[in-house]
């Protein structure tokens, strides 16, 4: 057993218990002690005065390898930023480059202590070994589109099988089923025909396999579904009977009035995405009403071409003012809530509650050490919750472990050389301009 002996660990437990100067003993890939005394026996004692130790934290919806396409194309309406700019440039893109655009934005989360992640891609068995490979946690999804891709339902539904299988394999091969978990990803409710969204129905309902979709981001969206099928895009998904408490729906910003009982009656997990929404100027979630409903609210980034980053304090930040603007009410959506949906919220969204989204004994050891001696912003410690979304940033991460390994300590990387892994993300870019005609 390690033991870490931090000044603050902000367990995110049932019972939201903050310790003060408790020992935390991890043995393998698990937490197996907590406690005021020292442990008995153990291997190795790291005392961490002044850091604080949080859940490691959990972006429930990126594209993780648009690290590459980042910054192509910014202040555009997104159908334009899409259609125009982002998937010319995605028909271009080896499976290669998938794989060190998901590593190098996997480099990018781990300084901002994200563990695990949800995504949604092309080539997406190049991000299954670049989870591994990193040693991260992810749900991965293929963005199943039979609309963009001129494909028949049953044709766009068999790559996503595919994927399934060589996600399985490569998980069994490399001993990493704890790590790499599946779910479909029928793209929107735009991008995939009806018959489409009734395989997908249809299969996760039969095998238990949870539905990642973007489901209505944009006002364009919502006009169009309603005038393509008489509904709006989330009644048309529970017309269809695709909607289910296994179901990851990413944005939701238009809702309909009557939406609202269907989201909580169906347990829809809704992954609230606010900084994309804002610079894609798609709208606000409407986060408040969401959570007085019981609905469960996870946060996340969107890749980081819309964002631009995979920074979930940040995302926190926003998350945490936006609404308190809208509503006009200080007392909205505060600090302690956002957290939640940066952990524990996110872990039930992903269906991976058992495993990550809090510090308890027999929950994996996915942990980030925030070093409140960085800067000015982490002293006096008040409110930690507070400390945490409104004045840290995601500088004052030092260290982060996954299953029981560090793979950022001391911010150093432990699996992944960062500085040869930027030149060769230039070096793609590069290419991908010049068979484009672009310099
Ligand atoms: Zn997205």
């Amino acid at each position: 057993m390690i033991v870490l002996h931090p000044s603050i660990i902000i367990t995110m437990d049932k019972d939201r218990r903050i310790l003060d100067n408790y020992y935390l003993g991890i043995d393998g890939d698990k937490i197996v002690y907590i406690g005021k005394e020292k442990p008995g026996e153990y291997e190795e004692l790291i005392e961490l005065p002044g850091r604080m130790i949080i859940p490691g934290l959990i972006d429930s919806h990126t594209h993780v390898a648009m690290t590459l396409l980042r910054g192509l194309k910014d202040d555009a309406d997104l159908m334009e930023w899409l259609q125009k700019y982002i998937l010319p440039m995605e028909m271009r893109l080896k499976p290669e480059d998938v794989y060190y655009g998901a590593l190098y934005g996997i480099a990018e989360m781990l300084r901002s202590g994200i563990t695990t992640f949800l995504d949604m891609y092309y080539h997406e068995i190049e991000i299954a070994k670049a989870v591994e490979k990193a040693g991260v946690r992810a749900v991965l999804s293929y963005g199943s589109a039979d609309v963009f891709f001129n494909r028949s339902p049953e044709e766009e539904f068999k790559i996503a099988e595919n994927f399934r299988a060589n996600l399985e394999k490569l998980a069994k091969e490399k001993g990493a089923e704890d790590r790499l978990f599946f779910a479909y990803g029928p793209h929107s409710p735009y991008g995939c025909t009806k018959e489409l969204l009734e395989i997908f129905r249809d299969e996760s309902r039969r095998r238990n396999i949870r539905i990642h979709i973007h489901l209505a981001e944009t006002q364009g969206e919502f006009d169009d579904i309603k005038k393509k099928t008489g509904y709006t895009p989330i009644t048309y998904l529970n017309e269809i009977g695709l909607l289910s408490d296994r179901v990851m729906a990413a944005h939701v910003v238009w809702v309909a009035e009557n939406e609202f009982a269907i989201l909580r009656e169906k347990g829809v997990n809704v992954l609230h995405n606010p900084i994309s929404n804002l610079k894609l100027a798609s709208g606000v979630c409407p986060v408040p009403r969401m959570l007085k409903e019981g609905i469960n609210v996870a946060l996340a980034t969107d890749g980081p071409a819309s964002n631009n980053r995979l920074d979930m304090f940040r995302e926190m930040h926003v998350a945490a003012i936006i609404h308190k603007g809208v509503t006009r009410d200080p007392k909205t959506v505060p600090a302690k809530t956002v957290v939640e949906m940066a952990t524990i919220n996110a872990a039930r969204a992903l269906g991976l509650e058992h495993l990550v989204g809090s510090i308890e004994i027999g929950k994996k050891a996915d942990l980030v050490v925030i070093n409140l001696k960085h800067g000015p912003h982490g002293t006096p410690v008040h409110d930690p919750y507070s400390m945490i979304v409104y004045a840290l940033d995601q500088s004052y991460v030092e260290s982060v472990m996954v299953n029981g390994r560090w793979l950022y300590y001391n911010r150093e990387y432990s699996t992944i050389r960062f500085d040869e892994l930027r030149e060769t993300i230039q070096e793609i870019r590069d290419r991908l301009m010049q068979e484009a005609g672009i310099s």
